[in-house]
């Protein structure tokens, strides 16, 4: 299984606070944990030629990851084109954090993908919600983290497949914070956490939660429908 770990990689080079944190990127860190026997990783960033989204590269690959913040509006609409027509055909897409606002998961979902959010070091409890989902094998009943930005309802996103996890804040709001949808022949997950300021991505249960994840996003085999104008397989009786 071949999967595309992508970021924006723009904090990591201005802010020294996400650059201590991971200092290989959020890419970097990301592909460490993803990386075994079965899964080969690769990560590209938005400034490289194409934004590292080449069509070779996107043909080859069964599932990408999707990190990104204050760069949304430079991702080129012509290679958010090119990714959308590849979900649309079958690859995978698991969308983490701030990526709520990047144009290709905006122009899956065909709403604006706002929400609440606040900066303030909160805790965040994510309760699982479909204990029975692959996404949450290995997972107890909740993820507990100390520190994160805060996300809250309402998220203006279509109503999702599958419900996995809601989050509850310090702070009082809530979250649906593990959506799952199926756009053409891809299957696309949200998960919420993963602020650029907090070691996130560091969690075992938050690293477990996006390799399952990528796991259930895979490409699968099925072959394509043949759409249009459909020859009879049987003999269709005369009607007078
Ligand atoms: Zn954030």
């Amino acid at each position: 299984m071949k999967v595309l770990v992508w970021n924006e990689n723009r904090h990591e080079q201005t802010n020294k606070v996400v650059a201590d944190i991971y200092p290989e990127g959020i890419h970097g860190a990301i592909a460490s944990f993803l990386q075994d026997d079965e899964v080969t990783v690769k990560t590209t960033t938005l400034d490289e030629k194409e934004h590292g989204l080449k069509q070779e590269l996107l043909d080859e690959t069964d599932v990408l990851v999707w990190w990104g913040h204050q760069a949304h509006d430079e991702v080129d609409d012509v290679i958010v084109d090119r990714v959308k027509k590849r979900v649309l055909d079958g690859m995978g897409l698991v969308i983490l954090h701030s990526a709520h606002f990047s144009k290709i998961f905006k122009s899956l979902m065909g709403t604006t993908c706002d929400l609440k959010w606040r900066e303030a070091s909160e805790k965040e409890r994510l309760w699982v919600v479909d204990p029975s989902h692959p996404i949450v094998d290995g997972v107890g009943e909740y993820i507990e983290l100390e520190k994160e930005e805060m996300y809250g309802e309402h998220f203006d996103v279509p109503t999702p497949d599958e419900l996995i996890f809601i989050s509850w804040f310090e702070g009082g709001e809530v979250f649906r914070s593990g959506l799952t949808y199926r756009r053409g022949k891809g299957k696309i997950f949200y998960f919420r956490p993963g602020h650029e300021t907090y070691p996130t991505y560091y969690n075992p249960e938050v690293q477990k939660v996006i390799k399952n994840g990528v796991r259930w996003a895979k490409v699968t085999d099925n072959q394509t429908p043949t759409y249009g104008n459909a020859k009879a397989l049987e003999t269709i009786s005369e009607k007078q």
